[in-house]
């Protein structure tokens, strides 16, 4: 049996002599592994189809509970995000979160619209918050949405400093103050990204550092997932400053 499949791709790993196995992130499947055949043979047509983050239609061979590439369209492979490190690292990022959130089978059609289009944004954009935006969205999609306007004690406007339950996942303001602390431009950057009224001034590149850094450790608290690619940028991001 033959199925078509609009994909990205999550992760790559070689096996024999020239092939890869891929694992997809399917609109209509949900993320499944599939094996590329002499992908890595110099001149390969099917090559670009087994780069971390292309975004193509698969026609996929299934046998049983496997599948085999037979073809690909490209639809966009996000060049710029390969000529660029610092989006490279954002996006490899991005498609670990994926990674982590989903299971084999689970279709997620939101999930994968926003991927496609945060990777769509970095192209062009700030790739720090096209990723903050992602990760917010990725977290709210799987039940763990955050409350960045008020205090979760006492509903106060959170604005200046603030402070973050990682177990909870609330913030409270400095009288509540429960967690550690979270400072001004960190919250604003959320704000930002997370399309909130927000004050443009306190927003820096410090900020949304931190604002990751906040949101890894949350993602981390509650599906005790890893994502290295995702601790390697917000390294990265702490070397350029
Ligand atoms: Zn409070």
């Amino acid at each position: 049996m033959e199925i078509k499949a609009d994909a990205l791709v999550l992760r790559t790993a070689d096996y024999g002599e020239s092939d890869k196995m891929l694992t997809l992130f399917t609109l209509q499947y949900g993320k499944i592994s599939a094996a590329a055949k002499g992908v890595r043979k110099a001149g390969a047509k099917l090559r670009f189809a087994a780069q971390p983050f292309c975004f193509a239609e698969y026609v996929l061979a299934k046998r049983g509970e496997r599948y085999t590439m037979i073809s690909a369209a490209n639809t966009d492979g996000f060049y710029a995000l390969r000529e660029n490190i610092d989006k490279f690292y954002a996006a490899a990022a991005l498609v670990g979160i994926c990674d982590a959130l989903l299971y084999d089978g689970i279709v997620n059609e939101e999930l994968f619209l926003y991927a496609v289009n945060a990777l769509r944004g970095m192209c062009e954009g700030d790739e720090a918050e096209e990723l903050i935006t992602f990760f917010l969205k990725a977290l709210e999609l799987s039940g763990y949405m955050l409350d960045l306007t008020a205090c979760a004690e006492c509903g106060a406007v959170l604005e200046g400093k603030a402070f973050f339950d990682i177990a909870g996942g609330c913030f409270t303001c400095p009288d509540c103050a429960k967690g550690a602390g979270v400072s001004e431009s960190t919250l604003e950057v959320l704000k930002k990204c997370a399309g909130k009224p927000y004050r443009a001034a306190p927003v820096s590149a410090d900020g949304k550092r931190r604002a990751l850094k906040l949101l890894n450790a949350y993602f981390r608290a509650k599906t005790d997932a890893e994502v290295k690619a995702l601790d390697e940028y917000i390294a990265m991001l702490s070397a350029g400053e």
